[in-house]
């Protein structure tokens, strides 16, 4: 990335007199701390300013007052990356890619259980079916699947059955979740699901920045009671209790993060009721 930004600077395409119009434009590539809650924009502002990540109340949104105050625009790379095919194609060409309102290409991070794990290129006219099938080489070992994270792991996790859907942002929210990151997480039919729960539990309640108390607290919480179910101390009350917690945290934050650490909690709850009883009848059997 430096490299390539040094070549800009050398042809004059940044600097002093970006592309000879008498104007400053420089470039500047900035580490992060790690935290996954600096994916944020806000938090990212505020770590960028050499503070602790912590989301910001908005408004006033980053255009208006961003970084140290001023009008910033936060973009992800994969965005930018499209703009130099529309700027040089035309934007109806880059509506050619994929369904109305769905246009241009993404990259799915393809990981789990899958024969051929990578990064795919695709349209979003291709489905989730595909994806897994077709790209990823179906589920490893030739085993039959058992479900599927479609956006990472904040997004509503999807059975075997629902996962003939197109990969595009409207299809995947009418099927009641999300493309979020297109990290797409396949699961067999040997996957634990209550352990795969206990992980993303733990996994977001060590990234809650702790602001709000929806999140701080219920993320430390779910995790808690999916942690009883593990040590076989699960019951139907706290199957509720869980998906309760989870419901309480929708909308309550100050941040993205609140809800998408509730929507795994309620959507495995909800998918895969069996999982979380099998817990407490067998222990009781
Ligand atoms: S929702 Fe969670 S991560 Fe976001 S600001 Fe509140 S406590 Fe922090």
């Amino acid at each position: 990335m430096n490299e390539a930004i040094d070549e800009l600077y050398a042809a004059g395409l940044l600097g002093e007199n970006a592309l000879g119009k008498g104007k400053r434009l420089d470039l500047t590539v900035h580490t992060g701390a790690g935290a996954y809650i600096c994916g944020e924009e806000s938090a990212l502002l505020d770590s960028l300013e050499g503070k602790r990540g912590h989301p910001r109340v908005k408004p006033p949104f980053p255009a208006v007052s961003g970084f140290n105050a001023c009008p910033t625009t936060v973009n992800n790379v994969e965005t930018l990356t499209c703009l130099p095919f529309i700027v040089n194609e035309g934007a109806d060409a880059f509506k050619d890619f994929g369904p109305e309102n769905n246009a241009g290409t993404h990259l799915v991070s393809l990981s789990g259980h899958v024969e051929k794990p990578g990064v795919y290129e695709v349209r979003m006219d291709v489905t989730l079916k595909q994806i897994i099938y077709d790209l990823g080489g179906g589920i490893r070992g030739g085993k039959a699947l058992k479900g599927v994270i479609p956006g990472g792991a904040s997004s509503p996790v999807l059975t075997a059955k629902e996962i003939d859907v197109e990969y595009s942002f409207d299809a995947l929210g009418k099927a009641g979740t999300m493309m979020g990151s297109a990290a797409v997480m396949v699961f067999d039919e040997d996957t634990d699901v209550v352990k795969l729960l206990h992980r993303i539990t733990r996994f977001f309640n060590h990234e809650s920045c702790g602001q709000c108390t929806p999140c701080r607290e219920g993320t430390h919480w779910a995790r808690l009671i999916v942690q009883d179910f593990l040590k076989g101390n699960g019951n139907e009350r706290k199957m509720k209790r869980l998906h309760r917690v989870g419901g309480n945290m929708m909308g309550t934050t100050v941040c993205a993060l609140g809800d998408a650490a509730a929507m795994p909690i309620t959507s495995f709850v909800t998918k895969f009721p069996e999982e979380f009883e099998k817990y407490y009848t067998q222990a009781a059997a």
